[in-house]
Order: C-alpha cells, then sequence, then structure tokens
C-alpha cells in the first residue's frame, strides 16, 4: 500500500484581509508578515501548513490549500502582475528606454513620412 502525503500551505486571501496581524504570531515559523497593510506568506519554504493561524483570523481570510495548487497561482498571479507593469512602464511610441533599449516600441509611419503611400 502506498500512501501520498501531499504538502499544505497557507494561502492568504487578500480581498479579505484587513491586516490586524492576528495570525502573525501563532505562527511559529515567522512565514506571516504583514507586509504594506495586508498579511503575507514572506517564507513559502518556512510555511508548514500546521495552520496554527487559520483559527485567529476575524475575516477568513486563510485557508491551507496543497502546497503545488498554491505555487501555481502565485505563478500566475505574480507573471501576470510582471506583465501589467512592463505595459504601465512602456515607453512612448519612438522613445528608447535606456534601461531595456529591447523594449523601445517604434511608432508605426504615418501618411506622408515617406514609402510613397501619398502624393
Ligand atoms: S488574521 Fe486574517 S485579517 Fe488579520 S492579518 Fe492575518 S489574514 Fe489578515
Amino acid at each position: 500500500m502506498t500512501t501520498t502525503i501531499t504538502r499544505q500551505i497557507v494561502r492568504i486571501d487578500e480581498e479579505l484581509c484587513n491586516g490586524c496581524g492576528a495570525c502573525v504570531s501563532p505562527c511559529a515559523e515567522g512565514a506571516i508578515e504583514i507586509v504594506d497593510g495586508t498579511a503575507r506568506v514572506i517564507r513559502e519554504e518556512l510555511c508548514d501548513g500546521a495552520g496554527f493561524c487559520l483559527g485567529v483570523c476575524p475575516t477568513g481570510a486563510l485557508t491551507a490549500v496543497p502546497a503545488e495548487e498554491e505555487a501555481e497561482r502565485l505563478r500566475r498571479t505574480r507573471a501576470g502582475a510582471y506583465l501589467d507593469h512592463l505595459r504601465d512602464t512602456a515607453s512612448p511610441a519612438g522613445h528608447v528606454n535606456a534601461a531595456h533599449p529591447s523594449d523601445t516600441v517604434v511608432a508605426p509611419p504615418e501618411e506622408g513620412d515617406g514609402g510613397g503611400a501619398s502624393r
């Protein structure tokens, strides 16, 4: 008989978290901190999913989920946030981004810019 053990980790619903901090001290591993007014699992490798924090949360923001499921969710969330950041910091068309020259956006030619399209 084979037994599979799934590692659990705490997930924090940032929409429900009010930043009260009640979950920080029950976490013996020091995996949770308040960052910018919201609880965060700052050291995922330290979270053992024991769940001592779960019962103290007044808003139900904490749940224990399989670690692989949470890791995949965070990968998607962080990748999306990074793409949003790139979109928000894109240079205006035709300007060179000195920090990231390969991100330079080239404006399409306007009518009358040449290419023989107008007279
Ligand atoms: S106990 Fe709940 S509401 Fe309070 S900081 Fe932790 S996750 Fe947020």
